[in-house]
């Protein structure tokens, strides 16, 4: 978030009242510094009071990012916050746990064995998406010079489907990529298979393929999109590549639906992101990008930094964070082992699939996505009430539950629908609170005299849709 000097109205109250237990009423400026200092556990209470009214993690089922990790691991990450990843010279151990990371994703993402898969982590999906996305348009230059192309003549574009998460919007706009959406309409939620080749000439550096489709929770065929990539290859100058933007699914497909072909196994996808933060299972934030071959990483885009007197390459945007996520992946990955990770993304598939089938029952809704994809349900409505899935949302929120309903992209803006992204802390035993809520919440509604949205078809977004 941007932010700039407070206006008048919050100028006057540039000042706020705390109490903690039996000290005075103490007074702090909100909007510049205070001139005196405060003791640190009296500074804890103070922040810890001003964050009580923010809603309950776990109740938040709009967010993919994780609220829950084991006990050990928060230790762990607690213990290495100070940690900076860049400084592999100082920390060597901690640069070896992040290239197990890499390693045991390039396995699980099929990476061939003849190829020299290489891959960082980096602070989430978005800046994984802006390094693939980079490594594609610096790829088709250098494609384009040897080509005779003229590379100044036309703007470079990017293929996806108009279902795309905002770091694509992003990463055109930053780095001057037109963005070429190929529209979802209701047969197709996710990319549409017939078109996505007639948006592809010879200025595109690549389609995306999504898995997990942000809006819905669909993943895109990408194997049939591969299929097509291939034909176009035989005769084109410049073999497209796919990168697969796999924010979520690239790290619950491989447990969950091991034969299902949508990564390295097929010849034109390029490169691979993940959030480690969404199903790989960590606090926000860490994310993973992985190229098949280095060949697919122009040398432009890799800096040395040094390494035990040495130096080694890095690919990022940023430069200093704390590697304490970077911990709590490999964490993760040695204490669940491939079994505990299934057995995790299996049970909140279940769960996922139980609130679909419950909410279906209830007769009013018709389900858009049940859950076996990713675990995120996706509904709209059925029936023609005096209350719309905005009322519903309100009304869940009186239980605590975040659940976000917002109109689909482009092209459908016109079909609202309302969301649940079920994580592994979401319990059978919640998600059947959740359910009675619900059915409570409709009651309620139906009941209700007092209306507050003004028109059925109005488009507002509400809530997160990330
Ligand atoms: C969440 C998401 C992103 C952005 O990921 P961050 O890790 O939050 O930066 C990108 N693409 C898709 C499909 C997503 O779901």
């Amino acid at each position: 978030m941007l932010h700039s000097r407070p206006d008048e109205n919050e100028v006057e109250q540039d000042c706020y009242h705390s109490s903690v237990f039996s000290e005075e009423i103490l007074n702090f400026p909100k909007y510049h510094l205070n001139e005196e200092s405060v003791d640190p556990e009296l500074a804890y209470r103070i922040i810890k009071n001003d964050l009580m009214d923010e809603g309950n993690a776990r109740q938040n089922l709009a967010t993919f990012c994780q609220t829950d990790m084991e006990p050990a691991a928060v230790r762990l990450m607690a213990e290495t916050l100070e940690k900076n990843a860049i400084d592999k010279s100082e920390y060597p151990q901690t640069a070896d746990l992040e290239k197990r990371c890499v390693n045991i994703l390039a396995d699980l993402w099929n990476a061939p064995k003849d190829k020299a898969f290489i891959g960082t982590s980096t602070v989430g999906s978005s800046e994984a998406c802006m390094l693939g996305g980079l490594a594609m348009k610096f790829r088709w230059r250098k494609a384009a010079e040897s080509n005779g192309l003229d590379i100044y003549r036309k703007k470079l574009n990017l293929v996806i489907s108009s279902g795309f998460q905002v770091c694509w919007e992003k990463f055109c706009v930053y780095w001057d990529i037109e963005l070429r959406t190929v529209p979802v309409d209701e047969n197709h939620l996710a990319i549409n298979l017939d078109r996505v080749m007639d948006y592809v000439d010879e200025h595109t550096i690549g389609i995306v393929a999504i898995m997990g489709i942000t809006y819905t929770g669909k993943y895109d065929d990408v194997k049939g999109l591969n299929d097509l990539v291939e034909i176009y290859n035989q005769k084109a100058d410049y073999k497209i590549p796919i990168h697969v933007d796999g924010a979520s699914g690239a790290m619950f497909a491989p447990f969950a639906s091991p034969d299902l072909e949508w990564d390295f196994r097929l010849s034109n996808v390029m490169s691979i992101n993940t959030s480690g933060h969404k199903y790989g299972l960590v606090y926000p934030g860490i994310g993973w990008i992985v190229w098949k071959d280095q060949e697919y990483v122009p040398q432009e885009l890799i800096f040395d930094v040094s390494y035990l007197g040495g130096s080694i390459p890095t690919m990022a945007i940023n430069f200093s964070r704390s590697a304490s996520q970077i911990i709590g992946q490999y964490f993760n990955f040695l204490s669940l082992g491939f079994s505990g990770y299934q057995r995790i993304q299996l049970r909140t598939r279940r769960v996922a699939m139980f609130m679909a089938s419950e909410i279906e029952k209830t007769g009013l809704f018709e389900l858009i996505n049940d859950g076996d994809n990713i675990p995120i349900v996706c509904w709209k409505m059925k029936t023609d009430k005096k209350w719309n899935l905005y009322d519903l949302a309100d009304r869940l929120r009186m239980s605590g539950w975040q659940v976000p309903a917002y109109p689909l992209p482009e092209n459908l803006q016109k079909t609202v629908i309302q969301r649940v992204v079920v994580r592994q802390d979401l319990n059978r035993q919640m998600a059947t609170l959740f359910i009675e809520d619900l059915k409570r919440a409709i009651t309620d509604l139906d009941q209700a005299r007092i209306l507050f949205s003004s028109s059925e078809d109005e488009i507002k977004v509400h809530g997160f849709t990330h």
